[in-house]
């Protein structure tokens, strides 16, 4: 079973971030040694001071180069460095850590608290040289009794025992989840092993793979795979990696090379043997007894579930009912389960779990951190959301809609198109913003300011609201409370599922041609209370009319957990006994969905019409 150590109780933990506390709260702008050194906002008048020169002189310093500033204005980087520049001082930004960026954090241990953790891998190398074949070769040897016949999940990451150690796998192979993870600062590998087919030999990826693993400063394995092929030579693949400078130890150099067969299961257990002997050179520590921290590494928005992630923990230990903020999302830790869906109280240092419970969708690279109590875990989320959207909001510009967009254009008011995309999941939000950028049309460019999983929020609309924005939403829907907010911002929201109506509305748009006569109104919404059986029609959901009106025949989604799970049509509609043509708000009624018998109760049933536009 995965990591299961005595219950930590929560006050043997020692907090990441002291509550109430800045980690380094004082800000600071002062000359020290000839150079300026830097932190934020600072204005004309105090550069001025630090500077030990008149304000005026600066001022007109800035004046002769064409830009007009007052005395209390804040200067932004670049005038900072020029006015340095002019008047003989070095300069340079320093970064605040502070709870809203505690990526950068760096947390110091004391030698005595820290602990052997075990080592995390990733397995890299070229495509079909057996990446996925030795990560379910690994995954599936020498399963532990009681673990024989568990359904596992695929939470990204498992743990694999050897020798009484553990070995901590991330098991989406490749490298563009790699690179993804170190472009957002998230370093999670401690060893990678790069399969090469032995007859095969090094390929692009390869070398690509070792370039990965240098950059990151991982020690790398070499994993000789398909020895059982008759066309195998070793020697070949050892003679090609020295000239990348990955010499064998056969050769005086000392990069461990192991020849397996993933297939066959040949010296996979040499493999693991030999990544103990690399971990324990890296002598790999945590400290337990500390709240949390580590790396989102899969987040999806779960029909059933809710907001999902995996967790590695990186430092500390996760309890379940911790109460964690990730990216800027927070929440408490509902369920805490490992890949064999198994509930754990706690997890240790290198242990991946899947929780439950967040209040968003993460994306995989954020970095998490946990919290005693949830007023600490809130107030730190909510700066972080105001951080991310002032950051945001840097991006954003000119203020447009989407059928207003061609007559924008037309007038030279507008030069970028800004959006909000939210999707199912963090895979299809990529996707979408990739189908977006790809789109060319002169003169007007696509500025994408989110592109994440999950519902759309209040936030979302608020963001789309301050930078004119426009959210679109693939595979779910808003809610009635977030449809009223985007009525009251005049946010304008689409919603499509499939990417290629999307782009196309969207081009249609940038060209000018969107011409639509027909457009959806939503009607109103309801939620099933109560499925009632009844043997004759099928599963009756009794249900009460949250908003608007619901119409008999009217065309229908139904929404679990904000994905639309199907779209159809309202069949029959009943108050009491009798047929209803319309049931009103705050009113219950028992409705069926033609050819859909699937409903459970919380779902929400969204009716809508298309109406005519007037042009
Ligand atoms: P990936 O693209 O690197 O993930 O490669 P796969 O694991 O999908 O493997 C590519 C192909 O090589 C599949 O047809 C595997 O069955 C095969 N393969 C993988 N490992 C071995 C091996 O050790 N021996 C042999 N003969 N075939 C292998």
């Amino acid at each position: 079973m995965a990591y299961k150590g005595k219950n930590n109780s929560k006050n043997n933990r020692v907090s990441n971030i002291p509550v109430n506390k800045n980690v380094n709260k004082n800000e600071y702008n002062k000359v020290n040694g000839g150079v300026f050194v830097y932190t934020g906002n600072i204005t004309v008048a105090q550069l001025a001071k630090e500077l030990n020169v008149p304000a005026t002189n600066i001022i007109k310093f800035l004046f002769k180069n064409g830009k007009m500033v007052t005395l209390n204005q804040n200067l932004d980087d670049e005038l900072i460095g020029e006015i340095c520049i002019e008047y003989g001082y070095d300069f340079k930004k320093e970064k605040v850590i502070s709870e809203e960026n505690f990526e950068e954090l760096e947390i110091v241990d004391d030698a005595k608290y820290l602990k052997e953790r075990s080592p995390i891998v990733t397995i890299m190398g070229h495509v079909d040289h057996g990446k996925t074949t030795l990560i379910d070769t690994i995954r599936n040897s020498n399963i532990v009794a009681t673990e024989a016949g568990a359904i596992t999940q695929a939470i990204g990451a498992y743990q694999k025992e050897i020798k009484g150690k553990k070995i901590t796998f991330i098991d989406t192979p490749g490298h563009e989840a790699f690179t993804q993870m170190r472009s957002r600062g998230a370093s999670v590998t401690d060893i990678v092993i790069i399969v090469v087919a032995a007859d095969d030999g090094v390929m692009p990826q390869t070398r690509e793979a070792i370039d990965h693993a240098n950059a990151a400063k991982v020690p790398i394995i070499i994993a000789i795979n398909k020895i059982d092929k008759p066309g195998a030579d070793p020697d070949r693949v050892k003679q090609e990696l020295m000239a990348l400078n990955i010499v064998a130890e056969e050769y005086g150099g000392d990069t461990i090379f192991c020849e397996i067969s993933a297939k066959k299961n040949i010296g996979i257990e040499e493999l693991l043997e030999n990544v103990l002997v690399v971990a324990e050179m890296q002598e790999l520590k945590a400290n337990p007894n500390r709240y949390a921290l580590g790396t989102v590494l899969e987040a999806k928005l779960d029909k059933g579930e809710g907001a999902k992630a995996t967790l590695l923990v990186q430092n500390g230990t996760l309890n379940a009912s911790d109460y964690v903020v990730v990216g800027a999302a927070y929440g408490r830790v509902r369920k805490m389960t490992n890949e064999y869906r198994a509930e754990l109280k706690v997890a240790g240092p290198s242990t991946p779990v899947a929780i439950i419970g967040l209040t968003e969708v993460p994306v995989a690279g954020d970095k998490f951190m946990a919290f005693p109590t949830e007023k600490q875990a809130r107030e730190i989320a909510e700066k972080r959301k105001l951080a991310k959207t002032q950051e945001e909001l840097k991006n954003a510009n000119i203020p447009t809609t989407l059928e207003g967009l061609y007559m924008q254009m037309q007038e030279g008011q507008i030069q970028a198109l800004n959006v909000i995309i939210r999707a199912d999941n963090q895979g299809s939000a990529e996707a979408v913003k990739g189908a977006l950028l790809n789109i060319q049309v002169d003169g007007v460019k696509i500025n994408v300011l989110r592109a994440t999983a999950g519902a759309i929020t209040e936030s979302d609309v608020l963001l789309a609201s301050t930078s004119s924005a426009i959210i679109f939403g693939f595979n779910i829907r808003p809610d009635a409370i977030v449809r009223k907010k985007a009525e009251e911002e005049k946010v304008e929201i689409r919603l499509h599922t499939i990417i290629y109506h999307l782009t196309e509305e969207v081009e249609a748009a940038m060209k000018g041609m969107l011409k639509p006569t027909y457009r959806e109104q939503v009607t109103g919404q309801a939620e099933i209370r109560k499925v009632i059986s009844a043997s004759k029609i099928g599963k009756i959901g009794g249900t009460m009319v949250t908003s608007g009106v619901i119409k008999r025949d009217s065309l229908c989604r139904l929404i679990r957990d904000g994905v639309v799970v199907y779209e159809g049509k309202i069949n029959s509609l009943k108050r009491f006994q009798n047929d209803a043509k319309e049931v009103a708000e705050n009113y219950e009624c028992g409705l069926t969905i033609e050819n859909f018998n699937d409903i459970k109760e919380g779902d929400i049933v969204e009716a809508y019409e298309m109406v005519e536009v007037k042009k």
